[in-house]
């Protein structure tokens, strides 16, 4: 009888922004299926956290810091990652920010932000990994976007902007890596509960609950499961491919 082989044994996984959130559950979940995680902070005590959370892991993992903005930093942690545990197969990018505020009153400062931490880091973190992901013959890149990239919504221009761009670069990606056996996918959260969306006052959280079929907030672990499935064995065949978790909110693509 087959069973579905969700096993990352004797894989090394890079999930930038695992502190916490989202990213934490990813790194948490991909230790427990048996890769050797590679978790991101922006400081050296939020990389030791994290250290310290996947040291009891199967293969114990590490914390390291990153910066997706600046291209040292990036260059810095693959150096650092290749001397520690060898070459990722794994990389989630799934470090972002937000700088929300209409239209008419965003200023440029924040624009330039948000297109360069959650697209350009995307681009940044991905081709340092190229080489290391195309060696290693079952490579898997998950980028993780937003509802919001496929549905836009107001106050939101540099970061539905960001999000959708991330999704036209997944799909070109995956057709350059696709003979190299490289997979690329996007997963597109709806509202999941996290510190991004506790920040939302009261009434837009309610506004929020009324447009969602299944009536709550996501869970981080319930992205994590996705992503979990989408750098297995099990979703060789799937590249190019964008995954909603969303609760309904947004259906069709
Ligand atoms: P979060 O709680 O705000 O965490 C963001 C993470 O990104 C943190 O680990 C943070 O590190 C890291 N980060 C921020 N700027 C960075 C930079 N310049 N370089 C490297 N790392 C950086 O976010 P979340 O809610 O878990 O969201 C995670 C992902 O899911 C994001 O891509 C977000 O856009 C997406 N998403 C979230 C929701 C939602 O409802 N929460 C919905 C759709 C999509 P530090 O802690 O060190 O600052």
């Amino acid at each position: 009888m087959h069973k579905t082989d969700l096993s990352l044994e004797g894989r090394v996984a890079l999930v930038t922004g695992a502190t916490r959130g989202i990213g934490a559950a990813i790194s948490q979940r991909l230790a427990a299926n048996g890769a050797c995680v590679v978790g991101t902070a922006t400081t050296e005590s939020g990389a030791q956290n994290i250290g310290q959370n996947l040291a009891g892991a199967p293969m114990p993992g590490v914390g390291q810091v990153l910066d997706v903005t600046n291209p040292t930093s990036v260059d810095n942690l693959f150096k650092e990652i290749k001397a520690a545990v060898g070459l990722p197969s794994i990389v989630v990018n799934n470090a972002a920010v937000t700088r929300d505020g209409l239209a008419l009153r965003m200023p440029e400062a924040d624009w330039a932000a948000v297109i360069e931490a959650n697209l350009s880091g995307v681009y940044r973190v991905s081709k340092s990994a190229l080489r290391g992901l195309m060696k290693s013959g079952q490579g898997r890149i998950v980028n993780i976007s937003s509802v919001v990239g496929q549905s836009g919504n107001p106050g939101q221009i540099n970061y539905s902007a960001a999000k959708a761009g991330v999704l036209g670069l997944t799909r070109s990606l995956a057709r350059e890596l696709g003979s190299r056996q490289v997979t690329v996918n996007a997963v597109a959260p709806g509202f999941i509960d996290t510190d991004m969306t506790r920040a939302l006052d009261d009434g837009a959280r309610d506004r929020m609950l009324e447009q969602i079929p299944l009536g709550r907030l996501g869970a981080a672990e319930e992205v994590a499961d996705a992503v979990a499935f989408l750098v297995s064995p099990a979703a060789g065949y799937i590249t190019g491919e964008t995954l909603s978790i969303n609760g309904g909110l947004h259906m069709g693509g």
